[in-house]
Formats: structure tokens, sequence, C-alpha cells
């Protein structure tokens, strides 16, 4: 299907629009509920998906928008500004319909990809287990042959969307010893006979992520449900991952840009002293610190979304860029709430989801420690080199 440049340029627009209109519309009036645990999943996926919002990068001829992954990462942006949880959930369940329409175009992606994209079907991707995270070659969920299909058996952990996902990308070695090269990728779905959720008890304030886990014994998963065969598996994970730290890193500058109007806002018309906080001196220059943080960051972010686009070499400005925006965001949110005083702490504000969301962006989709280890292998120090 071939589409003009400018009408590719007007849905991206309208998209993005729509993005604002239903975090302001939809996410607003929730978001302080769904930070205190009362998440239902109802209430999320399936108006997005009447909003276009799970359709973002899914092809045309599969009823997506096809947007570019800037626009894609500009939709995000809006979503953020409210509810950074509830963002990551709905990119998360949008990127397997992607995965589907490339893995699979003729035999999941007819299957499944429509009621992905209405948000009736909700979709996770699983690696971290308990004993492998950062190291993914520590993966011990097995997949063993077994006549037309694999038997899958292990544990997963922190993955989002867990908690109600109706179908899971599970990654799960095929040979033991082998590390990375062996891991493969299959879809299963959640009502699979031997599939049983495990909770993960952690802070409400990320329930809209649906963060959970899942226990898999002897889950029969059927040939046309394998996504990437061992090895491809681990270099198309990689090429999702330095994606995801950009879309992150996005969704970090996000969340301060929004503390910095609520801030602006605020300090305008709170008075202390006989004059508004935004008089004086001290308190503007934590405003402005956070505003020239948010800039460079944003910077580094439109560097990655450019060489995505062109199909660049990226994971070093990935890696940066999101180092850079998730340590900005747990700096300046943690100031500029300092900025707000105790007005800050109230529900109506976004500040205290979002300083959790922060820190948690630091550790989804490679921790702090091996972005730096990514960034200082360009500079490629070897052993006793001068
Ligand atoms: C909010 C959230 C959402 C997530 N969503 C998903 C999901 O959808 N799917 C999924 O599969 N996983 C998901 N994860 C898991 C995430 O990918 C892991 O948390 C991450 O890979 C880090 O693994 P870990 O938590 O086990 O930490 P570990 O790997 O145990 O690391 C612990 C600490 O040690 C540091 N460290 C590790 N190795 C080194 C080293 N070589 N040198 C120096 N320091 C090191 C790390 O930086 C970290 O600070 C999510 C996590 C969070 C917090």
């Amino acid at each position: 299907m071939t589409v003009d440049t400018e009408e590719l340029s007007k849905r991206a627009t309208s998209v993005i629009e729509e993005a604002h209109q239903f975090a302001q519309r939809h996410l607003a009036p929730n978001a302080a509920q769904w930070g205190k645990g009362l998440f239902d999943r109802q209430a999320l996926f399936e108006p997005a998906g009447s909003a276009g919002l799970l359709r973002l990068q899914v092809p045309l001829e599969y009823g997506g928008f096809d947007l570019s992954f800037a626009d894609k990462v500009k939709v995000l942006y809006e979503l953020a500004r409210i509810d950074f949880s509830a963002a990551m959930a709905l990119v998360n369940s949008h990127n397997v319909a992607v995965q589907l329409v490339k893995a699979s175009p003729n035999q999941l992606a007819p299957r499944y990809v429509s009621d992905l994209l209405r948000g009736s079907f909700v979709a996770c991707t699983a690696l971290t287990e308990p004993d492998a995270g950062s190291d993914l070659g520590q993966v011990k969920t097995t997949a063993i042959r077994n006549g037309e299909g694999w038997l899958l058996n292990g544990t997963k952990t922190w993955i989002i969307n867990a908690v109600h996902a109706d179908g899971v990308v599970v990654y799960a070695q095929t040979q033991a010893g082998s590390g990375v090269k062996g891991i493969a990728a299959f879809f299963i779905r959640a009502d699979s006979p031997g599939f049983e959720r495990l909770a993960v008890a952690t802070s409400s304030a990320l329930s809209s992520m649906g963060i959970g886990g899942f226990r898999l014994t002897n889950v029969y998963c059927d040939s046309s449900h394998l996504l990437y065969e061992p090895g491809q598996a681990f270099v198309d994970i990689m090429g999702a991952i330095n994606r995801a730290r950009t879309y992150v890193a996005a969704m970090c500058c996000a969340m301060v840009s929004q503390a910095l109007s609520d801030v602006s806002v605020y300090g305008h018309k709170r008075t202390a002293f006989g004059q508004s906080l935004d008089q004086y001196q001290g308190w503007r220059w934590q405003v402005a610190q956070a505003a020239t943080a948010l800039q460079a960051a944003e910077l580094l972010v439109r560097e990655a979304c450019d060489l995505i686009d062109k199909g660049g070499e990226v994971q070093t400005a990935a890696a940066q860029a999101k180092l850079y925006a998730t340590s900005m965001a747990q700096t300046q949110l943690g100031s500029l709430l300092h900025a707000m005083g105790a007005e800050g702490f109230l529900d109506r504000y976004a500040f205290l989801r979002h300083l959790t969301a922060a820190h948690t962006a630091s550790l989804a989709d490679g921790s702090t420690a091996m972005l730096l280890e990514r960034v200082a292998h360009e500079f490629r120090f070897k052993p006793g080199a001068t």
C-alpha cells in the first residue's frame, strides 16, 4: 500500500493530538486512583484502542498507522506526561502486535493483531526471571522439542502487563549451556494449560503497568507459534531494546516537562513573604536548572530517534539518551517536587507516581550499569592498553 508523505504527516499529527486529548480526558482523571492500586485493564486498553493509540507502528495493511519511530515517541510523550505507567503498558502491548506482523505475517498476525489494536487482547514480552535480569544468558526457562511443537517450563518475573495479559512473548533456552545463542522466542496464550500467573508485590504507584510474573509447567507451544529461532531471538530483542531505551528516555523527559509546567503555574500563584515564589531568584534557579537539563536530554532523544528512523547504528545513542534522561528525571523530579512545597504531594499532581516511575525506568530495558558498559565499549578498553 503506498501513501504519500503529506498523508503520513497529517495522520501523525492527528494521532499525536488524539494522544494529547486521551491523556487529558482519560488518563488525568484516573491516574491518581490507578496509582493507589485500583487499576482495571478495561479502563485503559479498550479506550486507548478506540482512540487509535495501539495502532502506532503497525503497518497499514494490518489496520495500523505505520508511524515513524519519532512520531510514535511523540505519542508516548503525550501519554507519559500524565501517566508513565499507563503509557508503558500500552506501548508494550502495541509492540507485540508489531512483532507478530514482522515474525508471523500470515499465521499469527491475522489471528491476533486486530484484537491487539482494539485493546480487547493484551500482550507482554517476558525475558526477566528470578535469577536472570541484566545477565540474559542466564535465562533458565527451557523450550524442549515435543512432536510438532515445544514444551516450555520456567518462571518469569517483573513483566509489564503480566497481571492481565492474554498473550505472552516468552524467551526460552532451547539448548542448555549455549547462552544467548540458544534463546528462542515463542508466542503463547495465557489460557494455555500449565500457565499460572504469579504476583509481584510492588509499589501501587506502578499498578497501571500491570507488573507481574508467571510460571510455565509443560506449556505446549505449536511450531507455528515459534516467533524467532534460537540465535535470531537475541538479535531481535537487542534491536527492540534499543528502541525501547529511546522511548523510555523520551517518556522520562515528558514527566519532567509536565512537572515544569505544574511548578511554573504554582510558583506564580503561591505567595510567601509578600510575593510570589517565582519572584525569588533561589526558587527560579531550581526551575532553570531543570529546564536546561530537560533540553539536553531531549536533544539526545531526538538524535537517537533520527538514527532509528534512518536505519543507523543506534546502540550508543540510545544508551546515552536513556542514561542521561533517567538520571535527569530522578534528580529533577525530586527537585521540582521540593519547589512545590507540600502542594506537590497532592493527588492532583503526578510528582510521586512519576518519581517512582523514573527510578524504575533506570532498570527496565537495561539497567544503568548495562548502559554505561555499552557507552564504555565505544572506547574499546583493552587489558594492558596504553
Ligand atoms: C518497572 C519495570 C518494568 C519491567 N518490565 C519488564 C518486562 O516487561 N519484561 C521483562 O522481561 N523484564 C522487565 N523488567 C525487568 C528489567 O528488565 C530488569 O529489572 C533489568 O534487566 C535489571 O535486572 P534485575 O532487576 O534483575 O537487576 P540485576 O541484573 O540483578 O542488577 C542489580 C543491580 O546490579 C547492577 N549490575 C548488574 N550487572 C552489573 C555489572 N556487570 N556491573 C555493574 N553493575 C551491575 C545493575 O545495574 C543493578 O543496579 C522490568 C523492570 C522494571 C523495574
